[in-house]
C-alpha cells in the first residue's frame, strides 16, 4: 500500500521534527528548505527541558552527555565582577546545531531538500500542491508549516497576524572554550551566570562547542544579553554599512561595524569585566529583535502550522525547540489515532491551547523588558529592579511551568 505524503516547508529543527515523527507513524514526509546550503546552528546555544528529551528518545535518539552539558550554580556578578548571590540549579544546556544535526541524521539524504522556497499552496478534495519559487510543484496529502516566524505558509491563510516587536532584542555572542582566559575559565566557565545592568538582563552559560563536542576543552560559552530598544533604534541598527535599510532585522554579517564597537563598549561599562570581556572577544557578536505571536487558527484544511509558523514564543522559558518537537509529536499521534480530518481537528485544538501558553510564559518572563521602554508611570511595579528571587524561582521552574500548560491545554481541549 503507498504510503500517505507529507510536505514539510522547512528544514529547521521545528520541520525535521515533523518529518521523522510522521515518517515513524507510517507516512512518507519529504522536508523542503528554502537555503541552498546545509543549515547551520552558528554554535547557538539553547537551554532544553525534560519534554525535549523524552521527544527525541521516542525517535531513538539518546539524549546523553555528547548532546548536552548540565550547569549546577547560578552566580548573580556584579558590576565589579564580585558573586553576590550564588544558588543550585539544574539545566540542561545543548546547542542548536546538535540537536539539528541528530534529527537530519534520522532523515534520509532524499527526503530533505534544499533550495525549495514554497511560495503558496493550493488544496482541492484529494490532495495540496506546494508550489515552490524554482517553478516546480509537489503534490501531498498534507502539508506542515513549519517554516518558522515569518511562515509564508501562515501569512496565506493569516494574512493579517504578523509576530509583535516585545520592545527588546537579545545580543549574542560565542566564544570558543580555548579562547576564554585561563582566569576565568576558572572562575566562572562552569556556571550559569547572571549580571543585571538596569532594564537588562545578560546571560552566560556554557554550550557544546562549534561542532557539538561536549568534553571539556572544546565546549563553548553562550552569552545572551537583553537589552530594551526603542523601534527607531532597531530600525537604525538594521541599516548595514552601504545604508541599506534591512527593516526590524538584519543578517549577522551585515551588522555594522560601528554599531559592534558600540556594543562592546557597552558591555565594559555595564556588566562584570569577565563576562564582557568575554563579549569583546567575539568578533562576530549579533543580535536578534523579539518578536511573539499568537494564532487564533492554526489548520486550515490539509494544512497545518506547527513550531514557530504556529507560535512565537520569547525565548525566555527556553521551550521554542521543545514546543516544535511537542507539535510534532502531537500532530502525527492525533492523525494516527483519529485519522487526518478528525486529527488535524484534535490537533488544533490541543495546540493552539498549548502554544498560546507558552507565548503568555514568555510574555510574563519578558514584561520587566519590555517595560522599559514605557513613561514611567506605566511600568509595573517591579520594573524598578528585577527582583533576584523572582528571577531564580522561573530559572529553576522552567520545565515544570512548561509542563503545567501542557497539562491545563490538554484539559482545556476536552
Ligand atoms: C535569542 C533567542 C534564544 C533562544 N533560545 C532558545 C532556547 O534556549 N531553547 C529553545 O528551545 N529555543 C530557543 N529559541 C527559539 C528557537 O530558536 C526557535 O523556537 C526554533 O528554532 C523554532 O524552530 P522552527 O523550526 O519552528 O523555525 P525556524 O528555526 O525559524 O526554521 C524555519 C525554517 O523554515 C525555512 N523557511 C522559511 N520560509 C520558507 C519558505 N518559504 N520555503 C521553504 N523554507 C522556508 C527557514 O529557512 C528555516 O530553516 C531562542 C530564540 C531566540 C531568538
Amino acid at each position: 500500500m503507498t504510503k500517505p505524503r507529507a510536505l514539510v516547508i522547512g528544514g529547521s529543527v521545528g520541520g525535521l521534527f515533523a518529518a521523522n515523527m510522521l515518517r515513524s507513524t507510517g507516512w512518507d514526509a519529504t522536508v523542503f528548505e528554502r537555503n541552498a546550503e546545509e543549515l547551520t546552528g552558528r554554535g547557538a546555544g539553547i537551554s532544553t527541558h525534560p519534554q525535549l528529551h523524552d521527544m527525541m528518545r521516542r525517535l531513538g535518539i539518546a539524549f546523553d552527555d555528547s548532546m548536552a552539558i548540565g550547569v549546577s550554580r547560578i552566580v548573580f556578578l556584579n558590576r565589579g565582577g564580585d558573586a553576590y548571590d550564588t544558588r543550585d540549579t539544574a539545566r540542561v544546556m545543548s546547542s542548536w546545531g546538535r540537536v539539528f544535526r541528530s534529527l537530519r541524521d534520522l532523515l534520509p539524504p532524499e527526503n530533505y531538500r534544499l533550495g525549495k522556497t514554497l511560495l503558496r499552496i493550493e488544496q482541492d478534495a484529494d490532495g495540496v500542491t506546494a508550489i515552490f519559487a524554482d517553478g516546480t510543484r509537489e503534490r501531498g496529502d498534507l502539508l506542515v508549516g513549519a517554516d518558522g516566524g515569518r511562515s509564508t505558509v501562515r501569512a496565506q491563510f493569516l494574512p493579517d497576524h504578523q509576530p509583535d516587536y516585545a520592545g527588546y532584542v537579545a545580543w549574542r555572542a560565542m566564544l570558543d572554550e580555548r579562547d576564554v582566559p585561563p582566569a576565568i575559565h576558572a572562575q566562572l566557565f562552569e556556571n550559569y551566570s547572571y549580571c543585571l545592568p538596569p532594564g537588562e538582563l545578560f546571560l552566560a552559560y556554557p554550550v557544546p562547542g562549534r561542532n557539538n563536542e561536549t568534553q571539556a576543552g572544546q565546549r563553548a560559552y553562550n552569552i545572551v544579553w537583553y537589552r530594551p530598544t526603542a523601534p527607531e533604534h532597531l530600525a537604525d541598527l538594521c541599516i548595514d554599512a552601504s545604508g541599506k535599510s534591512h527593516g526590524s532585522s538584519i543578517p549577522p554579517p551585515l551588522i555594522r561595524p560601528d554599531v559592534i564597537a558600540s556594543i562592546k563598549a557597552t558591555a565594559r561599562a555595564l556588566v562584570a569585566p569577565q563576562v564582557a570581556e568575554i563579549f569583546e572577544r567575539d568578533p562576530h557578536p549579533f543580535f536578534q529583535p523579539i518578536f511573539d505571536l499568537a494564532s487564533p487558527r492554526i489548520v486550515f484544511g490539509r494544512v497545518a502550522l506547527l513550531g514557530d509558523a504556529a507560535f512565537v514564543a520569547r525565548p525566555h522559558p527556553g521551550a521554542g525547540t521543545t514546543k516544535g518537537a511537542m507539535d510534532a509529536a502531537k500532530l502525527a499521534d492525533c492523525i494516527a489515532a483519529l485519522g487526518l480530518d478528525d486529527g488535524l481537528a484534535r490537533y488544533e485544538r490541543e495546540q493552539c491551547a498549548f502554544g498560546s501558553g507558552v507565548v503568555a510564559l514568555g510574555r510574563r518572563e519578558g514584561a520587566y523588558l519590555s517595560d522599559q521602554l514605557k513613561p514611567r508611570a506605566e511600568r509595573r511595579e517591579q520594573a524598578e529592579s528585577w527582583p533576584i528571587e523572582d528571577l531564580i524561582h522561573s530559572h529553576n521552574t522552567r520545565s515544570a511551568a512548561l509542563q503545567a500548560v501542557l497539562d491545563k491545554s490538554l484539559q482545556a481541549a476536552g
